[in-house]
């Protein structure tokens, strides 16, 4: 079946399930919400975030129930889409990664400040900001699409997203599907506006666009740099390289099994995903031994060697990860380093020096390198430096909560795991709620309803208090 067809089946379906009822408004292409161009996508969103406004917080609560109904029912399907379009990943996680939305906070996130005084009351009140301009990363297209209109609708906005280039197919595909179910259930135009082909004319033009006064670049350096030059609001969820130490004191049985599980996740394409792992000298050879015990497989140096020249490559004055390599299968690095790994292996891993460019750089593939440092002092320089004063995520593991204090104030990240995987601070093995846009830089963190409002005060002078 060609791409279009799928697309076409897949928002029948979903229409099938909702059953009959009014008769679906296309943007022209047979796939509502896609769009070639800018600006016929921001005046569609201009009007379908006027008509969500003039419908109160319930339509805004049903609009997002749906979409994360119809993620959910669809969660084997456009999983298996995404891995097919963006060639990078495990299917299982893909499919995880769109079951966890149902986790994502809608309108019941909303708050409402109340301050009452002789000299009256005041309300704050989170207002929407319109038509919010986004970006999205091709290592979770549809997820981080779908968690940003959870978010951006509950807080009464649409949206214009430009996708991946690498990823658009599928999120102009599941776009599709919740503008027709909404359309279909609410009435209700595109509030999901989806520009297919995205490109980098596409995404300046959101940037520049007078009607988008918000934007929201999730990515790498790249994006990150480009929206933070802009004049307007830019809300940026960067990129990460987050560090593990592990001390004397952890449980290192629980420390493999949380390296692994976050590590591996959809082939270490997290941007809060294990990155490299710095272990006191003492309790190296313990550590080492407990993450063979807990399945990951260990790569000797002539095999790191060779992983390392293939994977990561000398580009004039930097260092730059092979796309080839980036989301791939234990067993094809496996290939690469001349190692016979068994296909399903979660991780690889091994010892490097810290100068192995595995240690700076954000490899995005399942092959973690470990570091034997002196003490907890060095780990902790080390962890800092490798970094980069990103802000993004860091992880420890001991029972020294002097030592978990301490790291957690000198890391200053946005999110600091403590004795288990990274995604204990996005509700998966831990407390939380989840999102794939995490505000690094910028500094509103993991994002929710409540990032995508503008805060604006009534104050009623001398009136209206009841007590
Ligand atoms: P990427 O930077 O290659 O692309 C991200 C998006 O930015 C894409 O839509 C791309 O087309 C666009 N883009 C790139 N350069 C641009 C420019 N100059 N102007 C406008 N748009 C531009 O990243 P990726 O490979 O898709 O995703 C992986 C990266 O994203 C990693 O660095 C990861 O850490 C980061 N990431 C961060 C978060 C977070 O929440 N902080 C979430 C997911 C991914």
């Amino acid at each position: 079946m060609s791409q279009q067809a799928l697309i076409q089946s897949v928002v029948q379906e979903v229409l099938r399930q909702l059953g009959p009822g009014k008769t679906v408004v296309s943007s022209g292409s047979g796939r509502p919400g896609v769009f070639g161009e800018v600006n016929p996508a921001v005046e569609t969103a201009q009007r379908s975030q006027r008509q969500l406004a003039a419908g109160g917080l319930a339509l805004r609560d049903g609009i997002v129930k749906l979409i994360k109904s119809i993620a959910k029912a669809n969660a084997q399907e456009w999983g298996k889409i995404e891995l097919d379009e963006t060639k990078i990943g495990r299917l299982d996680h893909k499919i995880a990664k769109l079951e966890l939305l149902s986790g994502v906070p809608g309108v019941e996130f909303l708050r409402t400040v109340a301050h009452s005084g002789d000299r009256g009351i005041g309300l704050d009140e989170g207002a929407p900001w319109g038509v919010i301009g986004c970006i999205t990363p091709v290592t979770h297209s549809i997820p981080t699409m779908t968690a940003n209109a959870i978010n951006m609708i509950a807080a009464g906005n649409s949206m214009v997203v430009n996708p991946h280039p690498g990823g658009a197919k599928c999120a102009a595909m599941a776009a599709a599907a919740y503008n027709a179910a909404i359309k279909k259930q609410f009435n209700i135009d595109p509030l999901v506006c989806v520009i297919e082909p995205p490109t980098l004319r596409t995404a300046e033009e959101i940037f520049q666009h007078p009607a988008i006064p918000l934007l929201v670049a999730t990515g790498g350096p790249a994006v990150a740099r480009a929206a933070m030059k802009q004049t307007k609001r830019s809300i940026v969820a960067g990129p990460g390289n987050p560090p593990v130490v592990v001390d004397e004191t952890a449980d290192f049985d629980n420390a493999a099994r949380s390296i692994i599980a976050g590590g591996s996740f959809d082939n270490n394409l997290l941007c809060i995903g294990e990155k490299e792992v710095f272990v006191v000298a003492s309790v190296f050879d313990k550590m080492m031994a407990a993450m063979r015990k807990a399945g990951a497989v260990e790569l000797n140096a002539q095999q790191i060697d060779k992983l390392t020249k293939a994977a990561i490559k000398w580009d004039k004055d930097h260092h730059a990860v092979n796309k080839d390599f980036i989301g791939r299968d234990c067993d094809v690095l496996g290939q690469a380093a001349g190692a016979n790994v068994a296909r399903g292996v979660d991780l690889l891993f091994g010892e490097t020096e810290e100068s192995n460019p595995f240690v700076p750089e954000e490899q995005m593939m399942p092959f973690v390198p470990f570091v034997r440092v002196r003490d907890f002092e060095q780990a902790l320089d080390l962890a800092i430096k490798h970094e980069h004063g990103f802000g993004h995520t860091a992880i420890i593991h001991s029972n020294n909560l002097a030592r978990i204090t301490r790291m957690g104030q000198a890391m200053n990240t946005t999110l600091f795991a403590v004795n288990g995987p990274c995604t204990a601070c996005l509700g998966v093995g831990g407390e939380g709620y989840p999102s794939y846009s995490i505000a690094t830089p910028t500094g509103e963190g993991v994002t929710n309803p409540l990032t995508f409002t503008r805060f604006r005060r009534m104050s009623v002078s001398g009136s209206l208090r009841i007590v």
